[in-house]
């Protein structure tokens, strides 16, 4: 399925991804074509592991940057900073991923101030410019470089999503849980724990994610499987395990949590 990235330089030492489809072939295709990629998804399912993962099996460089509320264009693409009594530019990492040809990654990119999608729009057609005002450069990108973004499209925040004129300049890949035998490959993986005790917990996370909606605004992710799986390995009762690593990150409200530990105790 993914043959014709396989093969490509660095994909011996790339971090661990186990694929949910044909996403890596898509991102490879996009990649070869200069088109940006936005990952939809809920978070801890694997969007920030899969842009690592083919990153190094592309051989190209990468630069993330987890987006906030308070993330501006500056912060992307640069200050003058005063140093030793001088004021020097200093790249921030889009403009440095501009520069080399690197993959840029923002993180949960509807965070980030307004301002930041008014620099992504010439960098994501196929001008591929970087306007820097305060340099008066205007940056044509390396050949390798790559704007990738991803979003969480499940907050239901009407303020914090991508605009139709933002979203229409992606390639646009939608992540999910990944199905429960893939699940627990990638939380044994992840762990080291035996797959057959992850089974049991990712049947766990299943049914906790039934309750998305009603009780829970995200179901369970699956880093928090792996984080259960790992305390477990390293040696804590399997209760407990859950409970500080499936339930108490959920909710902080003491019926939501009551209503959690019963599926527990169902399941378990
Ligand atoms: P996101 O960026 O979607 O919030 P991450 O990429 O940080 O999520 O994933 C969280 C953790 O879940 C990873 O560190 C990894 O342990 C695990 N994980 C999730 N999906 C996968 C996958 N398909 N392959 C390998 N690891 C995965």
């Amino acid at each position: 399925m993914n043959a014709h990235v396989t093969d490509l330089e660095g994909a011996a030492s790339a971090p661990f991804y186990l694929a949910q489809g044909d996403e890596c072939t898509v991102f490879a295709a996009a990649a070869t074509a200069d088109l940006p990629v936005l990952l939809k998804g809920p978070t801890g399912v694997g969007k920030t592991r899969f842009v690592a993962h083919m990153a190094a099996r592309l051989n190209r460089p990468l630069y993330t940057v987890a987006c906030h509320d308070d993330l501006s264009a500056a912060d992307l693409i640069g200050r003058y900073l005063l140093k030793g009594g001088e004021t020097v530019w200093v790249d921030g990492p889009l403009t440095r991923a501009v520069r080399e040809g690197a993959i840029c990654y923002l993180d949960e990119v509807v965070e980030a101030r307004k301002d930041v999608t008014v620099v992504l729009h010439p960098l994501t057609d196929d001008r591929r410019i970087l306007p820097i005002d305060r340099t008066g450069e205007e940056l044509q990108a390396a050949p390798g470089f790559m704007l990738v973004a991803s979003y969480n499209p499940g907050y239901q925040n009407v303020l914090k999503t991508l605009k139709p004129s933002t979203r229409q300049r992606f390639v646009a890949l939608d992540f999910d849980f990944p199905a429960p035998a893939l699940e627990t490959r990638i939380v044994a993986q992840e762990s080291g724990l035996p797959e057959d005790r992850c089974a049991g917990l990712v049947r766990l996370a299943g049914k906790l994610r039934g309750l998305k909606g009603q009780d829970l605004e995200e179901g369970v992710s699956t880093r928090l499987v792996v984080y259960a799986a790992t305390l477990i390995v390293q040696g804590m009762g399997v209760d407990r395990a859950i409970e500080v690593a499936m339930i108490e990150p959920l909710s902080d409200d003491a019926d939501v949590k009551r209503g959690l530990r019963d599926l527990v105790a169902a399941v378990f």
